[in-house]
């Protein structure tokens, strides 16, 4: 069956993509920043009591920020050259959390110059760095959370620790000083079981009710990204994990939240940009062979790493005549045999398609021209085209 658009975008949009994307030279992200600010407004409506710090990572570029920054997002940074590129673009420190576990000494420090007084820690080497580059600087400790099978884009092993470690590092954090401010997790990206938020926040109120037997109030939870976008794997509403998210956080700490951080990503961008491509090849490996190959100018290494165990599957249109479909194995341009996008999974598309012609990938705005690399093959990194964003 070919993709049904309207799953995805809107006539409109689907129409401005198509004109501005016509102007440019594939492949390029094409980033509609009408679509960055109607998920910004869609999450504060959710989550009224939430505060939101946005994942520079999923996407940094400097219109997305500016955006944001405009609407009154607070931002989640990962490293000293974002921090340096949303402070150039007018955000206040303040507004900022240094969300990253692994980080050096240098780079504590840095971030405390700079005005920076909210850090992640998931170990005691680092909280103690913490301790001596950022004196009296606010800390949360990041817990490990379950849901590794249910998120396509898992994160857990990494960050994150017990939650016996977690109450260690808070008791230590007040002996050095520090302002012990609350405890985060991060159930995984593109998180398909929405009890995956029920576990990680009960731990947390476990967490919550063992210090305050030792006199110390947490006063935040921070509840990470891990909110999904649409892609070929169907997701529930943002809707429903808002008010099943809700829920929970009323059932453990009652009317009287915390301060509660949102820190989405993939959410909030994934949907706002489409990749375009075109066509290099269409080829068979014999006369009689079953699978026909389809090499495309963008591939792993330039824009779609997720595609990496093929654990994100992108929509993909195409404008190719014919109501047939047949499904390609679709490998990238480079001379690197893991640049196969999907081999296993099978796109449908037009049976009639044929080098030159383009293909659309939607739902890119997340996770792709930040992750593309700089020149392997010679090959530029993916060039990011922005439509929209004119006040309203
Ligand atoms: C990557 C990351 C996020 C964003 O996650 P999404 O699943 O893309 O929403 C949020 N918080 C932290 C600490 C992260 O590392």
């Amino acid at each position: 069956m070919p993709l049904h658009l309207t799953d995805y975008y809107s006539e409109e949009e689907w129409q401005l993509f198509k004109t501005e994307a016509a102007r440019h030279e594939t492949p390029f992200l094409l980033v509609n920043l009408d679509i960055v600010r109607r998920k910004y407004q869609e999450l504060k409506k959710f989550f009224p009591f939430a505060q939101i710090y946005y994942a520079v990572k999923a996407n940094p570029a400097p219109e997305v920020i500016s955006l944001l920054r405009d609407l009154g997002s607070s931002f989640d940074i990962a490293s000293r050259y974002e921090l340096d590129r949303v402070l150039s673009l007018g955000v206040p420190p303040e507004r900022l959390s240094y969300g990253n576990t692994i980080k050096k000494p240098a780079d504590i420090r840095y971030f405390y110059e700079k005005g920076v007084r909210l850090f992640a820690t998931d170990s005691e080497h680092d909280l103690r760095n913490i301790a001596k580059e950022a004196p009296g600087a606010k800390v949360f400790c990041r817990i490990l959370s379950e849901g590794g099978e249910t998120a396509d884009w898992p994160l857990s092993r990494k960050f994150g620790c017990h939650p016996d470690m977690a109450i260690d590092l808070i008791m230590l954090a007040k002996t050095l000083n520090l302002e012990p401010y609350g405890i985060s997790f991060h159930v995984g990206s593109q998180q398909r079981e929405i009890g995956a938020w029920d576990s990680a926040i009960a731990k947390v109120r476990y967490i919550y009710d063992y210090l305050e037997e030792e006199n110390i109030h947490l006063k935040m939870i921070n509840m990470g990204g891990g909110f999904p976008a649409n892609y070929i794997s169907k997701t529930n509403e943002m809707e429903v994990y808002a008010e099943e998210i809700t829920r929970y956080l009323k059932e453990d700490f009652g009317e009287d939240l915390p301060t509660i951080i949102l820190e989405p990503g993939r959410s909030m961008v994934g949907e706002c940009g489409i990749i375009v491509s075109e066509v290099v090849l269409i080829s068979k490996k014999s006369a009689t062979g079953i699978d026909r190959w389809l090499y495309t100018d963008v591939g792993r290494f330039n824009g779609l790493v997720e595609t990496l165990d093929e654990s994100i599957k992108y929509p993909i249109y195409s404008e190719a005549r014919g109501e047939e479909c047949t499904d390609f194995i679709i490998a990238g341009p480079t001379c690197d045999s893991q640049d196969v996008m999907y081999e296993y999974f099978r796109n449908p598309l037009p049976a009639y398609i044929k080098p030159g012609d383009r293909l659309y990938w939607l739902t890119c705005g997340a996770y792709t021209s930040s992750y593309a690399s700089v020149e392997f093959n010679g090959f530029p990194p993916l060039a990011t085209y922005i439509i929209g964003g004119k006040k309203k």
